[in-house]
């Protein structure tokens, strides 16, 4: 099977940033699409900063990118326009995790591509399927659950939605490949395997502080301390972004119409309040910037 030369990345958050950077690190040409300059320029700052600390912060197969920094900066272009989609390998969809965004990011995504490139969303709770309703070629559409940070992390959740090719499935483990990633291939639900156990676990994390259980520090300490996880359930949240956990929890929500997934009130202030976590320098941690 051919390798991929060209990838389009949609949407140019935490997520979007982290898959340019690794695929441009490798050698692979990146359109990285978002919808204005501010996002793109407050992605390629995020870009240049992760690669000047990369050698300190990444694990073993990530060690020898393919490109130095300032060669692999030059793979990527920073666009507005889905029209600069046109001749990619393959897509990633990385759009917030709001219905309506996605819903707007496949109607682009249909008028601006042929027919037969392979899309893989990278959402955190959508159904792969329910996805796939939203373009003329579902069988060309799977799900990637990236991890965070892209860069670092060797192993993925893929997801075979309804229409799911076998074809389609062999090219996102060749461009997985390329990009120094093997992946874990599971059936299509809400949340996945992943986030329907992590958001819950972290849902229910806020609410044990937010009850006054436990310091956030010591809920943390528990799950790093008694079970050796590498982190908590909180820190966990700031690094993903709490409007992210908060969207996620919501479609799990709305998807299964069971109430244990409903959204801690905590969390939703929050989010209200701006506090989202690393990437809004405050969450349940302070990352040198606003604190309540
Ligand atoms: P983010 O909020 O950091 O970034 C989302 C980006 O999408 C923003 O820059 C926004 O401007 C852009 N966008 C919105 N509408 C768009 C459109 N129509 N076209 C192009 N760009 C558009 O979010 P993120 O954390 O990068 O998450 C992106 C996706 O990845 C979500 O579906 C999320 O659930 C999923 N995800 C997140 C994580 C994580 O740890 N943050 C991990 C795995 C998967």
């Amino acid at each position: 099977m051919n390798e991929v030369k060209r990838v389009g990345v949609v949407g140019a958050g935490v997520m979007g940033a982290g898959l340019a950077e690794n695929a441009a690190l490798d050698g692979i040409d990146v359109v990285l699409v978002d919808i204005g300059e501010v996002q793109l320029n407050a992605c390629r700052q995020r870009i240049e900063q992760s690669m000047r600390f990369a050698k300190m912060f990444r694990t073993a197969p990530r060690e020898r990118p393919a490109l130095e920094a300032r060669e692999a900066i030059k793979k990527i272009s920073f666009v507005t326009e889905y029209a600069a989609l046109e001749g990619c390998d393959f897509i990633v969809e990385n759009t917030t995790e709001k219905w309506d965004v996605k819903k707007a990011a496949y109607h682009s995504l249909s008028e601006s591509i042929s027919g037969k490139t392979v899309i893989a969303a990278n959402t955190s709770c959508f159904s792969i399927t329910r996805l796939g309703g939203l373009i003329p070629n579902p069988e060309r559409l799977l799900g990637i659950h990236f991890m965070n940070p892209v860069p670092m992390k060797d192993t993925v959740e893929m997801i075979r939605g309804h229409w799911t090719s076998e074809e389609t499935i062999e090219f996102a483990r060749t461009f997985l490949a390329q990009i120094g990633k093997s992946g874990i291939l599971v059936n299509d639900a809400p949340g996945f395997v992943s986030n329907r156990v992590l958001m819950l676990t972290i849902n229910e994390a806020i609410m044990v502080l937010q009850d006054g259980v436990s310091t956030a520090a010591d809920v943390d300490n528990i799950f790093k301390k008694c079970f050796e996880h590498k982190m908590g359930p909180l820190e966990t949240a700031d690094l993903i972004g709490l409007d992210t956990i908060l969207y996620s929890i919501e479609v799990l929500h709305e998807s299964f119409g069971d109430s244990k997934y409903r959204p801690a009130p905590l969390l939703k202030r929050m989010v209200h309040a701006g506090l989202l976590g690393q990437k809004a320098g405050a969450g349940f941690y302070n990352y040198g910037g606003k604190k309540k």
